[in-house]
This record gives structure tokens, C-alpha cells and sequence, in this order.
């Protein structure tokens, strides 16, 4: 049995169309995981639409003023699916779920999340946020959409909206190919140094585990696994949220073909269609600096099966 399998937890599935919910699927995790490939496939299942890193992007002031291109090639501002619902936002609650979403504010957003709590005070951006799932929901006919963000502040917010219901996909990916990832510019995304990427990976992989008390399903997923068997683990994640396993015509081994999404965020092999071949790099830290990652990620090493023990 896989970890996915074991530490899948699924509280119930329903549908959008059973209970008058919006469904998200949020992607949560640290960056240069597979999400954006697997956001991608996932948009291709029918009934799914693939927003990218919507939540995050459109409220991070900082990801916007970088102005990173739509998945179908066009600037946000004259993207016929994004344009009107961008202007929507005030610039002032940008700003405002900017500073909701940083990682140190993770605990007491988490804690407003819970009974006790008091989600009044982020009621406009929620709004917000609410207005841009609804407007995708309206506009697609979708069954289930699924939002690449990552950051579990992000899908913390979401949880928060009564009328969405959300469903958890964690992936995770060995540390050695996140920094190994990392070190190397990427299109329009910058290099990031070591320090920097252990800590995203530590935090983003930890706090995404505690979305486990506010998610309809949680499922923990390695990349490594997903390659492995791409859509024995599609069939599982869709089934989690609308539960059965919907036909995937567009997989084919670990060959897939997907059609232009509107997308936002992500990494720039979201550009364009076509085919896509679901691969893992076998890229590493290398010489002593294996050793570093290693030590500095334990022991969510060993959590997620990663020692050298285990194969991965
Ligand atoms: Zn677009």
C-alpha cells in the first residue's frame, strides 16, 4: 500500500450539483512539485476547470505587479476569461489578503478558521474570493474547480467561504529535485537559493497537513508516486471529490494531450497545448550538499518516505 493510500482521508463526496456547493480542488504543497502539470491534467477530466494559481495570484500584490502571463499566452489585462474578473478587485483588499496569507500568519488564521474563531474580520476578501469562484462556476457550467495555489493560507481562506466546499490534494516531491529545481531560472521565474527553498519546503508541506480540519477530503500524494502511475492516481483524486473515477481519454500511459487552459501562475510549461510526457528529472542537490538537504529535512524525510531506504 502506498502513503497516499494510507494517509488518504476522506470525509464524504458530494457534487456541486447535490448540494449547492462550489467544489474546489486546492493543490496545496511547496513549489516546483508537479502541481502545475497535475493541475493541468486535472483540468483536462470533464466537468474540471484548471484556474491555476488563482487565489493566490489574484490577491498577492507582489505576484501581480510580476504580471505572469495567462496559460492561453495573453497578458491578464486583455485575457477574455480573466480581464473583467481581475477589475473586480479593489486594489486596497489586494493588499489586505496579501498580508492574510503570509506564512507567520498561518496559526491565527487557522484559529479563526476553527469554532471559536471570528472570520468576520476577513469578510471582504472572502467576498472576494467567493465572487471570483462563483464567476468561474457560472461562466464554465464546471462540476469541480481546481486551483493550484499551494500556499495553505491561501485554501485556508477558502475554507472559510460557506458556500465552498473544499476538497485537499498535498503533493509532495523529494527535496533533492525541489532545490535541484530551484537552483536553475525557469522562464519567467527567478532562482531561488538553497536556505530559501528547505524553508518553503518545510513549511508549505507542514501547514498543508493541518488543512486536514477544514477540508472535505485531504489526500497526500508524492509526485514520484503520481509518474509512476499517473492515472491509477487521477482516478483516486477525482473519485475523492466527486466520487467515481470519470473517464480520462486524454491519458495515455504516461503520455497525455491537453488543450489550452486559462491558467494563472504556475511554471511557463503551462504555455499552450499539446502533448505532455509525465516525467520525473533525476536532478539532485549533488556532492556534499545531498548531505545538507538531508539533514535539514529531516525528519519530514521519513514521514514522506524519502530516506534512501525507500524507493522513490
Ligand atoms: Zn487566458
Amino acid at each position: 500500500m502506498s502513503q497516499s493510500d494510507v494517509l488518504q482521508e476522506t470525509q464524504g463526496q458530494s457534487t456541486q450539483a447535490q448540494n449547492g456547493k462550489i467544489a474546489v480542488l486546492y493543490i496545496a504543497g511547496s513549489g516546483r512539485s508537479g502541481t502545475t502539470l497535475l493541475a493541468r491534467l486535472l483540468g483536462e477530466v470533464e466537468g474540471f476547470v484548471n484556474i491555476g494559481e488563482a487565489a493566490r495570484y489574484l490577491f498577492d500584490v507582489n505576484i501581480r505587479a510580476r504580471d505572469f502571463p495567462c496559460g492561453c499566452g495573453s497578458a491578464l489585462s486583455s485575457c477574455s476569461f480573466w480581464k473583467d474578473k481581475i477589475r473586480a478587485i479593489p486594489a486596497n483588499l489586494v493588499q489586505q489578503a496579501s498580508e492574510l496569507v503570509r506564512i507567520r500568519k498561518f496559526p491565527s488564521l487557522l484559529m479563526a478558521s476553527g469554532h471559536s474563531g471570528n472570520p468576520e474580520a476577513y469578510r471582504p476578501v472572502l467576498d472576494a474570493l467567493a465572487e471570483m469562484y462563483r464567476a468561474v462556476a457560472r461562466e464554465t457550467g464546471c462540476r469541480v474547480i481546481v486551483d493550484s495555489s499551494k500556499n495553505p493560507a491561501n485554501a485556508l481562506l477558502a475554507s472559510l467561504i460557506p458556500e465552498v466546499e473544499l476538497h485537499v490534494l498535498h503533493v509532495v516531491r523529494n527535496p533533492h529535485r525541489v532545490v535541484a529545481s530551484w537552483a536553475k531560472k525557469k522562464g519567467y521565474l527567478k532562482a531561488h537559493p538553497r536556505r530559501k527553498v528547505i524553508a518553503w519546503w518545510w513549511s508549505f508541506n507542514l501547514l498543508s497537513e493541518a488543512l486536514k480540519l477544514r477540508a472535505r477530503s485531504y489526500r497526500l500524494l508524492r509526485y514520484e508516486d503520481f509518474v509512476r502511475e499517473p492515472e491509477k492516481r487521477m482516478q483516486e483524486i477525482t473519485a475523492d471529490v466527486v466520487g467515481t473515477a470519470p473517464a480520462m481519454p486524454f491519458l495515455n500511459g504516461t503520455e497525455a494531450r491537453v488543450q489550452l487552459q486559462h491558467d494563472l501562475g504556475g511554471n511557463p510549461d503551462k504555455l499552450g497545448g499539446g502533448r505532455i510526457n509525465i516525467v520525473d528529472t533525476s536532478d539532485s542537490a549533488g556532492g556534499s550538499r545531498n548531505w545538507l538537504v538531508n539533514l535539514t529535512t529531516f525528519p519530514l524525510l521519513l514521514r514522506y518516505q524519502y530516506l534512501p531506504s525507500h524507493r522513490s
